[in-house]
């Protein structure tokens, strides 16, 4: 497509979902400027008593958000305001703060403006993530206080009359939530990473954004034209006509692949011909659970741990893990939640670790289920905490990276290890609990009926199984043409996988990113896949697949498909027979994704 020479494109990270073309509106702000005032000994109990109802109307105006959030977007999109409700009632804080205009004798704003500074900055020096994006909740509640106690308006974002692209630095959690049904048809920011409140919220309200885009304030103008497209995580600044014309039929074509997509939601996943299979959500934060639910997906087929051990010098306690695993477990049940041990090295580099020796190969290299081995205490408790989670709901574990029976064998004595240790204890968990393995080295496909005998589950990873079977790099663009989704030597091993399992009478499921490719569902489903596991947000593309395609027609495209040798013949043969079946929105918008990256 060509550009517009005054037209730039920024690339950012790609959240929410669909297109948004709309006049520009720039928030730049700065911070708050707050007075120190010394005040008289007489006037310090007023003072307490304006810092005091200043905290109720930031209550009343988070509760107000909150119940509009919980109305608009349901009761788990409400809980980050929560935490906010919290921090205003939060006794510590506001002692604190009395204190200190008594002892120091200043006004209100300075003395809890040197509070919660001091609480977010000892939030920020933790290395735990979790900790970390609650630095943004406590600044949200400074910056409401303070604004009130200054007398000024906290709503400082304007509300547009007309569609706009909401452009600013950063959003708190309770300003994104206000974005909703707004005039605000996307956003753009600076900062904010895939994991960001930011980037969650925006994708549990469906507004197309990109986030992360180094000084956008200051490279749009007010009322520039943009084009949001959260496909690709671009941003176009005043694009030309013929730019604008082709995001305009993206567009529409957007809004009816979602409208078609969306109606299957609370729908079962079963085809024409009656074949049940199981649609699970993929994920790694705790915040996208809900999500799972708001997609209609039948579980959690595959929940990453990696995020707990990156970045932080210390592994977490066993206490800190459990925690997180016994909310997933609570906010499925009765749902199943896979979770899968932590599967650190490869390019998941976690300083607790992977700063341990240099390696020349990291994917060949010393990872996952091999760490987890080699120092089975920390392995152990990531298990205990694992298994007292599986009292709370319908946790399965699973192990990455098995490459030989040996190491199904070491992994599950050390499970049962952590549970005799958890009995010594009297602290309960599912002594049923399911175990099973990532099948995404060869050789684990090829040893699939052994390892089947050792395992409740198979759940193909074929992000990696690609990787391994073509011996191509999956994060190298110059080896790119030979990572091949579709080549019958990578569908073969998938296939025998699956035969070897259910010989054996295990299910198996997939959460290689191949399972929500839409050419290959309706062959996978002729494979007899058992549960296709996607990003939340693809579960209802997947579902209108398995809808629309018969399991009859599916099982003659497996068949045929293993006869062919190359990766072309593959494509050109599922394009032919896939498309009359699917709406030809699926098609051209899942051709115009494939083409961008
Ligand atoms: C896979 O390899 O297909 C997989 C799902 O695991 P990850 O992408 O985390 O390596
Ligand atoms: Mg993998």
């Amino acid at each position: 497509m060509g550009e517009n020479k005054n037209s730039i494109t920024l690339k950012g990270i790609g959240t929410g979902s669909g297109i948004a073309i709309a006049k520009a509106i720039i928030i730049h702000r700065g911070e708050l400027t707050v007075p120190v005032l010394t005040i008289e000994q007489h006037e310090i109990e007023g003072e307490i008593q304006r810092f005091r109802g200043s905290l109720n109307i930031a209550k009343e105006q988070l509760l107000r958000i909150r119940s509009t959030i919980a109305k608009t977007m349901g009761e788990d999109a409400a809980g980050v305001i929560e935490a906010q409700v919290h921090i205003v009632s939060d006794p510590c804080l506001i002692d604190e703060t009395e204190k200190l205009i008594g002892v120091k004798e200043v006004n209100a704003e300075h003395a809890f403006e040197v509070v919660i500074n001091s609480a977010i900055d000892a939030l920020g020096s933790n290395e735990n993530p979790v900790f970390k994006e609650r630095v943004q909740d406590f600044k949200d509640v400074k910056s409401r206080i303070l604004s009130i106690l200054l007398g000024l308006k906290h709503q400082i974002i304007k509300m547009p009359e007309v569609d706009s692209v909401l452009v600013i630095d950063q959003l708190a959690p309770s300003e994104t939530a206000h974005l909703f049904g707004s005039k605000y048809v996307g956003l753009a920011t600076e900062t904010g990473g895939f994991t960001s409140h930011m980037a969650i919220m925006s994708r549990t309200m469906d507004l197309p954004g990109v986030l992360g885009i180094d000084d956008i304030t200051n490279a749009v103008n007010d009322g520039d034209m943009l084009i949001v497209d959260s496909l690709k995580g671009v941003i176009i600044i005043n694009p030309d006509e013929r730019q604008l014309t082709e995001y305009h039929r993206l567009g529409e074509i957007f809004e009816k692949h979602r409208e078609i997509i969306l109606r299957t939601s609370d729908q079962e996943s079963r085809t024409p011909d009656g074949r049940n299979v199981s649609i699970a959500a993929n994920m790694e934060l705790v915040e996208e659970v809900p999500l799972a639910r708001h997609f209609g997906a039948a579980g959690i087929g595959l929940f990453r741990t990696e995020l707990l051990f990156m970045d932080r010098d210390r592994f977490p306690e066993e206490d800190e893990q459990f925690s997180v695993y016994k909310k997933i477990a609570e906010q499925m049940k009765p749902k199943s939640a896979i979770i899968r041990t932590f599967d650190i090295g490869g390019d998941k580099f976690a300083k607790t670790i992977g700063s341990m020796h240099y390696e020349p190969n990291p994917f060949l290299g010393w990872r996952a289920i091999r760490i987890g081995l080699e120092f089975p205490d920390i392995f152990k408790t990531h298990l205990k905490a694992l298994l007292r989670a599986s009292y709370y709901g319908n946790i399965k574990i699973m192990f990455p990276m098995i490459s030989v029976p040996e190491e199904m064998q070491q992994a599950l004595s050390i499970v049962e290890e952590a549970k005799s240790e958890l009995r010594e204890h009297n602290i309960p968990f599912n002594e049923k609990i399911e175990i099973g393995i990532m099948i995404e080295v060869p050789s684990a496909a090829i040893l699939a009926r052994d390892l089947a005998e050792m395992s409740d589950f198979f759940s193909i990873g074929t992000n990696d199984l690609i990787q391994y079977t073509l011996a191509a790099d999956r994060g190298n663009p110059r080896v790119a043409h030979i990572y091949q989704s579709f080549q019958p030597a990578v569908l073969k091993l998938v296939k025998f996988a699956i035969d070897a399992a259910h010989f054996k009478g295990i299910w198996v499921g997939m959460c290689g990113e191949l399972a929500g490719e839409v050419l290959a569902v309706p062959l996978l489903l002729g494979m007899d896949l058992d549960e296709f596991s996607v990003v939340p947000s693809r579960v209802p593309l997947v579902k209108t697949i398995i809808n629309r395609f018969p399991y009859s027609k599916a099982r003659i495209l497996a068949e045929n498909v293993l006869s062919f040798t190359t990766q072309d013949e593959v494509l050109d043969y599922l394009t032919k027979e896939v498309s009359s079946y699917l709406p030809a929105e699926i098609m051209e918008l899942e051709t115009v994704k494939h083409n961008s990256q």
